[in-house]
């Protein structure tokens, strides 16, 4: 291993600091489940390495109908987070027991699709994510943070992710090759608000592994405010999701099928909180 300088700052001004201090030239890791293996592979020849685990980033507290999720929060926790059931069961589905207590939220939302599954559900719950470097600290949508229009910039790091805690059912369902440890070949989390006479008041629908980084479907959303949620509605979401996906081919699965699973997987999901 290359690695000649590896710092494990005790908070997180001790870590911004060497970030400033160090550049871009410092690997940032969370639990390191991606990075690590980089290095094994010798695909990634650091000679300058942080971690993150002992910064103070982890955690979870809940004030004022908002729940903020420190980044270094492993996956394991968010499964047992009954104030966010969609979250929780989204974690629940992730990799295998090992990865999910190493895995960190924060570093989950910085994979490339197909991996990066959190940021499906998290997107579907309106979370914004908490950026700082020494100089200031700011929050984003994570939305414009994925697509890029918000990026982390080389002296920032992911401190925090806020969510709202959500009113309406929701689902989380993800297809892959094998039950555990795979990547998604989709993923899918839908949350709906529906009136007393049963008309869909709002609607958030999220795909992962059907664009370049995780999107929401908002024609699909659309297509859902002010009806009933019955089979021609459904149909009709599923058919917009697939129409306003982008999705790619990899070992995994063709565009030409993701775009299918993206129809079959929001039909489903939202037959789900139907039902
Ligand atoms: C067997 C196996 C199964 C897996 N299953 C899944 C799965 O089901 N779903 C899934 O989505 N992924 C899966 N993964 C991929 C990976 O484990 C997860 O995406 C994980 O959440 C990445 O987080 P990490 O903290 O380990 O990232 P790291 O390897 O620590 O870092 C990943 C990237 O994030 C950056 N980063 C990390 N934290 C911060 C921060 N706070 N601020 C700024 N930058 C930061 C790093 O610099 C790096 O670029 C799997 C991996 C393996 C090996």
């Amino acid at each position: 291993m290359s690695v000649t300088d590896f710092f494990v700052p005790r908070s997180l001004d001790e870590a911004l600091s060497l970030l400033a201090e160090r550049g871009s030239d410092l690997l940032v890791m969370g639990g390191g489940t991606v990075m690590m293996r980089m290095v094994n592979d010798g695909l990634l020849f650091p000679r300058q390495a942080m971690s993150l685990r002992r910064a103070g980033l982890d955690g979870v507290r809940s004030a004022n109908n908002r729940v903020e999720i420190g980044a270094t929060t492993s996956i394991a926790r968010l499964s047992q987070l009954d104030a966010v059931p969609l979250l929780a069961q989204a974690a629940r589905l992730f990799g295998g027991p090992a990865i999910r207590h190493m895995a960190t939220v924060g570093g989950n939302l910085f994979v490339p699709q197909p991996a990066g599954d959190m940021a499906v559900p998290l997107l579907a719950l309106d979370a914004e994510v908490e950026l700082a470097s020494v100089k200031k600290r700011r929050r984003a949508r994570l939305d414009a943070f994925l697509a890029g229009q918000s990026a982390r910039a080389d002296d920032e790091l992911l401190t925090a992710i806020h969510v709202p805690v959500a009113a309406g059912r929701s689902a989380y369902l993800r297809m892959g090759r094998r039950e555990a440890n795979t990547p998604s070949i989709v993923a899918v989390a839908v949350r709906v608000l529906t009136a007393k006479d049963g008309t869909c008041t709002e609607a958030r629908i999220a795909l992962g592994a059907a664009r370049l980084y995780a999107m929401r479907a908002s024609q699909a959303e659309a297509a859902l405010v002010g009806r009933r949620l019955d089979a021609s509605s459904i149909d009709e979401a599923a058919q917009m999701a697939m129409g306003e996906c982008d999705p790619f081919t990899d070992a995994l699965a063709s565009a030409w099928y993701r775009r299918k699973m993206v129809g079959v997987h929001v039909r489903r999901a939202l037959e789900q909180v139907v039902n």
